[in-house]
């Protein structure tokens, strides 16, 4: 423990082991109020995506042909499994491709789409625009558009999450605004406002902006603010991922057990995305999937909060950290409670990673297989590496790299990225 203190103070790269980890994935709430999240929720989120799945093909050209489904796939990486080094002997590497998710071109589509859909489908029960078991397709009916008019969304973000929010709310006809903090990139905040979305920019960092945001929301009995700090509607949409992976495994005739053990890592920010999906995994495939969530290390805010005494809600600052990385999505000072408590006795661990290791990684990335990431989205290679000499990682693991985000990225901005790996 002094050692990992010493290193996240000065900044250096390292893998935590979560001592508090529990073989059991049925023992998740011990020690703690439990958790108010049942597996129901994460169906419930998923059966709620697929009803609005017709709608959203109709809003969006890029999902006619997966029906409305916003999915990615698992893909095998062997060019980039050799670029790293990794042997075979310690397992195969794989890549879950949520930087190509439609739409948002993040992992935030997924929670955050279900809880614009979740809001605007409560919106719709109540004035009587749709039928609980109708089609949602008549959500694009002038009247239903107009009561979504008098109606707002909105969301503090350094980026990606509103993106996720302001597109799907300003598709519905909801009016959107997204306060952003001073570290969100340029062209991330003209798209928004391309979409129609009201961007409110705040002096200081995310933490900051969600405060404003959630206090200017609260006054307006007609806003929803997507809380990306305590929101259990994001969490569970997140969750709903675990539901597909696994039949992704099963497609691909992996088996995750104690001879296959299934260790995946996720890039943290706030702790919501990755946390649901670690969460809504051991809910479905168990005690042989091991979670290990990437962090900078400059921002390392779940560690930080995963080491804290009971009760306390540190930020990175206290640790004499800055919080600035290039991984705009990662720039995160104070984690979420809610995901800490998710993952009090179900996380692996935790691994801290430096700005030059991303734009390395994400060179090796588009050198090896052709994939556009984006920075925040290179930090879980790291991971494999860490692990690689840990039992976990036998010739039978299989170790799944979440990559989170890129598709938007536009040509200039990834050229960038490319100059700056160091080869
Ligand atoms: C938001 C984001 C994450 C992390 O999600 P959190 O819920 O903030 O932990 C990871 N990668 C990318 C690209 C993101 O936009």
């Amino acid at each position: 423990m002094p050692d990992t203190l010493a290193n996240l103070r000065c900044a250096t790269a390292q893998l935590w082991i979560n001592p508090q980890r529990l073989a059991s994935a049925a023992a998740v709430n011990l020690g703690e109020q439990p958790l108010a999240l049942r597996t129901a929720d994460m169906h419930a989120a998923q059966d709620r995506l697929a009803r609005f799945a017709p709608l959203l093909a109709q809003l969006f050209p890029e999902l006619v042909a997966s029906h409305g489904q916003i999915e990615s796939a698992l893909i095998p990486v062997p060019a980039m499994q050799q670029a790293l080094g990794l042997p075979l002997a310690s397992g195969r590497l794989w890549v879950k491709a949520d930087h190509s998710l439609p739409v948002a071109g993040s992992i935030k589509a997924r929670g955050g789409f279900h809880e614009v859909l979740e809001w605007a489908e409560q919106l719709a029960l109540q004035h009587g625009g749709l039928m609980a078991d109708g089609d949602y397709r008549t959500l694009t009916s002038d009247d239903a558009r107009a009561w979504f008019a008098r109606h707002q969304v909105a969301v503090g973000s350094t980026g990606n999450l509103g993106m996720a929010i302001g597109v799907m709310a300003a598709a519905l006809g909801f009016r959107a605004v997204v306060h952003m903090s001073t570290d969100a990139k340029a062209w991330k905040k003209d798209r928004l406002r391309q979409h129609g979305v009201a961007v409110i920019e705040h002096t200081g960092d995310y933490e900051q902006a969600v405060a404003q945001g959630r206090q200017l929301a609260h006054a307006d009995p007609t806003c929803h603010f997507v809380d990306d700090e305590r929101s259990v509607s994001l969490f569970v949409g997140y969750s709903a991922a675990a539901l597909h992976l696994q039949k992704q495994l099963q497609d691909q005739g992996m088996a995750v057990d104690a001879q296959h053990p299934l260790l995946v890592y996720l890039p943290c920010g706030v702790g919501g995305a990755p946390s649901g999906i670690a969460w809504g995994l051991h809910q479905v495939l168990g005690e042989h999937v091991h979670c290990f969530f990437a962090e900078p290390v400059q921002s390392p805010c779940f560690l930080v909060q995963m080491m804290a005494a009971p009760g306390s809600h540190p930020s990175v600052y206290d640790y004499g950290l800055t919080n600035q990385t290039q991984a705009d999505g990662l720039a995160i000072p104070r984690a979420s409670l809610l995901a800490a408590k998710a993952m009090r006795s179900i996380l692996a661990g935790v691994f801290t990673v430096q700005d030059p290791r991303l734009f390395d990684h994400l060179a090796l990335l588009h050198a090896s297989e052709g994939m556009r990431i984006e920075p925040s989205a290179a930090a879980g290679f790291s991971g494999p590496l860490h692990l690689r000499n840990h039992a976990l990682a036998s010739a039978g693991a299989n170790h799944v790299v979440w990559t989170t985000g890129g598709l938007l990225v536009p040509d200039a901005q990834f050229q960038g990225f490319l100059q700056q790996a160091t080869g």
